[in-house]
């Protein structure tokens, strides 16, 4: 299958080179030429399926001859390896937890599916790439974990410094070999601005192969799809129409979902849950697309003013905003409103839910207020204990630290403190 670019000013592309290149030469996101619907038969026996074969059906024909198949089947048993439980906390509400990964955020996948074919890829005679990426939390220890040793792949990763927790920045600082930590003076928009400067630096672009980890790139974003398909296997059988509601920060993750649907899976409407960085629930009112600078939250790994993957969302409803609003609602909440949200599950449901799984909940629950009778599903993305100054201060419980969080907390960060692109370009071209 070829991927064209959505600036269309591109040559189209192989899987592997969408990968490799992480963005089109014309500065335009990936797009899979065609996506072609699964036969029915597959929705109706998805339960007697595993997930490696839900996971290697839906994403198959996007990798189509660049990877073998048993190759491929290989990765997905690799990636694939921990569970995706759906869990009910209300009548007609539950919870899809994603974070039962190596770094406990739901970015686990699509960073160990990249790291996974961009190995394959470095053992043909692909020459090294660097793998540049901007993280405003979440995304730097997943994909510091997916591509720890990964041969012919080298990872840098931009964090804002004192605006991750402690948790994340041991997870991105700790881990040596392939990985560099850079600890940028800055925001995240500063962090993401110096990646997209050096995508752009002809200098660069000439010294070495650059590709990008965010969800821009095609291996992370697509096989978020798979959670959906993971969860419709568990609440299929459940008798009523299913919704998803996703906490939505750059908009990979629901786009995926979206994927999912056009590959013939019954949904009957997503929801967009944002915290107080409102522009797409602003489109989705007046139909103008006004990106801002992005505002800080307690559940800042979606505190993005300008979603690099809507444009994705918009395109796969043929840019037609009509299509658009009878697929997509979106809501926006306030950090006080997050807050009561983690206050009331805790002590309904006895649930813990982390700052971005409660703005999915109330997202769902605000659609659910007008469609009462679906069978409402919110996406947790990160374990609580990611996020567990405010978790803890808002629930006033004290909560376990799991393995494999104890076990990076005893190790020893290392990071290289950067200010500006001129620091970022000299340690890139000279390592
Ligand atoms: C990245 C992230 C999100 C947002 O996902 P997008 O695909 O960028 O919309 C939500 N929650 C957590 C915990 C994340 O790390």
């Amino acid at each position: 299958m070829n991927f064209y670019s959505l600036n269309k000013q591109a040559p189209q592309v192989s899987f592997k080179d969408a990968v490799i290149q992480g963005i089109a030469p014309d500065k335009g996101l990936y797009f899979p030429e065609c996506i072609s619907p699964l036969p029915p038969s597959f929705f109706e026996k998805i339960q007697e399926l595993s997930n490696q074969e839900i996971a290697f059906n839906a994403i198959h024909q996007f990798v189509s001859d660049d990877i073998p198949n048993e190759k491929l089947r290989g990765i997905l048993t690799n990636v694939l390896d921990f569970d995706f439980p759906v869990v009910e906390i209300e009548e007609n509400v539950a919870t899809l937890e994603l974070f039962h990964g190596p770094t406990m955020a739901f970015k686990d996948v699509g960073a160990r599916f990249m790291a996974n074919c961009l190995g394959y890829f470095s053992g043909g005679e692909m020459k090294e790439v660097t793998v540049l990426v901007a993280t405003s939390g979440d995304t730097g220890g997943a994909v510091a974990n997916g591509f720890l040793g990964v041969k012919g792949v080298n990872v840098v990763i931009l964090y804002p410094s004192g605006k991750v927790s402690d948790i994340q920045e041991r997870q991105l600082t700790t881990l040596d070999q392939n990985i560099t930590a850079l600890e940028v003076d800055g925001t995240f928009d500063d962090c993401q601005k110096m990646v997209k400067t050096a995508f752009l630096d002809e200098e660069l672009l000439h010294n070495m192969q650059l590709t990008s980890a965010n969800s821009i790139n095609v291996a992370r974003w697509l096989p978020q799809l798979f959670y959906f398909l993971f969860a419709y296997k568990q609440a299929a059988s459940f008798g009523k129409e299913i919704v998803f509601s996703v906490p939505s920060g750059n908009f990979g993750n629901i786009c995926a979902g979206m994927v999912a649907q056009k590959l013939g899976m019954p949904v009957k409407h997503f929801i967009a849950a944002t915290n107080s960085n409102d522009t797409v629930p602003e489109f989705m009112k007046t139909g103008k697309y006004l990106p801002k600078p992005s505002t800080a939250t307690i559940s800042n790994a979606m505190d993005v003013g300008d979603p690099s993957n809507f444009i994705r969302i918009r395109h796969l409803c043929n840019d037609d905003f009509e299509n658009l609003k009878q697929k997509l609602f979106s809501f926006t909440f306030s950090d006080a409103e997050t807050k009561e949200a983690m206050k009331s599950i805790y002590k309904n449901s006895n649930y813990i839910a982390d700052p971005h799984g409660a703005v999915g909940y109330l997202g769902l629950k605000k659609y659910q207020e007008a469609h009462s009778d679906t069978y409402g599903i919110f996406l947790e993305t990160a374990h609580p204990v990611k996020f567990l100054d405010v978790v803890e201060k808002t629930i006033k419980e004290k909560l376990p630290i799991p393995p494999q969080i104890q076990k990076v907390m005893k190790r020893e960060k290392k990071s290289i403190s950067i200010a500006t692109y001129s620091n970022l370009k000299d340690f890139l071209l000279k390592n």
